[in-house]
């Protein structure tokens, strides 16, 4: 019997949120008995050229992909654009625009840690994130090191979400930027996590049905760290609404114990999958 082809189409390195450098990654997802895997980091492509390198290596097929944050009413959204051609022009001068505004956005969440008592958080973020992309994580780890929480879930609840000290609204793409760079570029737009954002029913079609008309294509059903009724109810909405199905993990550190790669459940019968487009 011929082994199931095993999909990972959502994972960060170094050039993001991730803790693993892009060849490191690229290993690691082979010695879990991944086919294909997409690096998908935030805001940027940085890693792509160093993974599919190391992806040519070690036999591995290599997905170029992003994860665009986008601001969609009061809800920041992630749309995932997959099978992108990284040297497009429009859709690298959108991300630019997104790792400019990180940077401003940063220097107002230190501002705000400081003033509750917090000094050099700027810097000690900047000390753990890569040239090219600032995130909430690299805050969480410097605020981790310095006592000020145990990990980096409890200093996202005490410090960085919407109430707490170093919390800022983010700015970011509207969604039919995001979807329209990622179209230009030749790739296909996936709603990341769709269960993650604590949507009511009703908020999720109407964001589903303001992607499909800007032409998104695609929907993560099955994501890391979720709930397997959670697939059911996306699944459904998948079907409904014609949407390819998407699977990723969402890996960002092997330390993170009960996220694994290529550790996900299969795509429910009634999904079409997103690569069954692909040539
Ligand atoms: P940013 O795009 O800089 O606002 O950061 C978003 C990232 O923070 C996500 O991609 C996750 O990697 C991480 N994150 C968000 N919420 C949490 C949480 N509650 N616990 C741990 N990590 C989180
Ligand atoms: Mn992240
Ligand atoms: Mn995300
Ligand atoms: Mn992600």
């Amino acid at each position: 019997m011929t082994k199931m082809t095993c999909y990972d189409l959502h994972t960060h390195s170094t050039a993001s949120d991730g803790s693993l450098k892009p060849a490191d990654l690229i290993a690691r997802a082979i010695e879990h008995g991944v086919d294909v895997l997409a690096l998908t980091d935030h805001d940027g492509t940085e890693g792509i050229k160093a993974a599919k390198q190391a992806a040519e290596t070690g036999g591995l097929e290599l997905i170029s992909g992003v994860e665009i944050s986008v601001t969609w009413g009061k809800s920041t959204v992630h749309i995932l654009g997959l099978n992108i051609d990284i040297d497009s022009r429009n859709l690298q001068q959108g991300l630019s625009k997104l790792r400019d505004y990180r940077i401003g956005r940063a220097q107002e969440i230190a501002k705000r840690l400081d003033k509750s008592g917090i000094s050099g958080a700027l810097e000690g973020a900047r000390k753990n994130a890569s040239d090219v992309m600032l995130g909430r994580v690299h805050f969480a780890k410097f605020l981790v090191e310095h006592g000020y929480a145990k990990d980096i879930n409890d200093v996202f609840k005490r410090y960085l979400v919407r109430n707490k000290p170093g919390y800022v609204p983010g700015e970011w793409a509207s969604l039919v930027d995001a979807v329209s760079w990622i179209n230009e570029a030749g790739g296909q737009a996936v709603i990341a996590h769709p269960a993650r954002y604590r949507m009511t029913a009703t908020k999720l079609r109407r964001l589903v049905t303001e992607f499909k008309a800007v032409g998104g294509v695609g929907f993560e059903v099955v994501s890391g760290r979720q709930h397997p009724e959670e697939i059911k109810t996306l699944a459904r909405i998948a079907e409904q609404f014609e949407l390819l199905s998407s699977c990723g993990s969402d890996f960002h550190t092997p330390d993170n114990s009960w996220v694994e790669l290529g550790r996900l459940p299969p795509l429910p019968e009634s999904c079409v999958p997103v690569w069954s487009t692909w040539g």
